[in-house]
């Protein structure tokens, strides 16, 4: 089994990178973000709950998201492995996350840190944003994004740090081939198990 958490900044391209991972190793793609703009689609009571603080850039409530996981999870109880896109994003989720792999017996395995500068991630969500039909990608919004991302979701680092499972990739290159040097750290990680 494996289970990766891909994490770095708002735009550093987690989706994209976790849809080519998970084709690539067969894994199970959980993106939190698609997650709740779905429910937000359907205006579920969920998508009601969470629309204000999307569309503010703020975070969901770490309740609100830790139970959406857990659903998440149990859905998929034989899954191959899963890639965690978005999530954890606070202290709080990523020792919840522990926990609720641990019941299972399983953990993460590695922690793929995306390293992106800020103006490159203002230039790719701002240029996106025609498209995107993201009511969260514009100017203010994403100034907010990037500032909630600095102040509780960075600090992150150092806790997988600690437990040794991050890898730095360097966010800066094309799709392609930050997508090799992924591979690449899970192939290094694979032959030294
Ligand atoms: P990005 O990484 O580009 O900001 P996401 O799709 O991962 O995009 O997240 C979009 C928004 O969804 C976040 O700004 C936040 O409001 C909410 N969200 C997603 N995942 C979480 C999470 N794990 N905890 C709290 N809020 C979340």
């Amino acid at each position: 089994m494996l289970n990766v958490v891909i994490f770095g900044p708002p735009g550093s391209g987690k989706g994209t990178q976790s849809e080519k991972i998970a084709e690539k190793y067969r894994l199970i793609h959980l993106s939190t973000g698609d997650l709740l703009r779905e429910e937000m689609k359907k205006d579920t009571s969920l998508g009601r709950q969470v629309k204000n603080y999307i569309e503010k850039g703020e975070l969901v409530p770490d309740e609100v998201i830790i139970e959406q996981l857990y659903l998440k999870l149990s859905e998929y109880k034989d899954a191959p492995g899963f890639i965690f896109d978005g999530f954890p994003r606070t202290i709080v989720q990523a020792e919840k996350l522990d926990k609720m792999l641990e019941k299972n017996n399983i953990h993460i395995n590695i922690v793929l840190n995306i390293e992106v500068d800020e103006e490159e991630l203002v230039r790719r969500m701002m240029g996106r944003a025609q498209d995107s039909n993201r009511s969260d990608d514009k100017e203010d919004v994403i100034n907010n994004r990037i500032d909630i991302y600095k102040e509780q979701t960075f600090p992150l680092i150092n806790y997988y740090k600690n437990q040794g499972k991050i890898v730095n990739i360097d966010g800066m290159a094309s799709v392609d081939k930050v997508f090799e040097n992924i591979c690449y750290a899970l192939y290094a990680y694979n032959s030294q198990k």
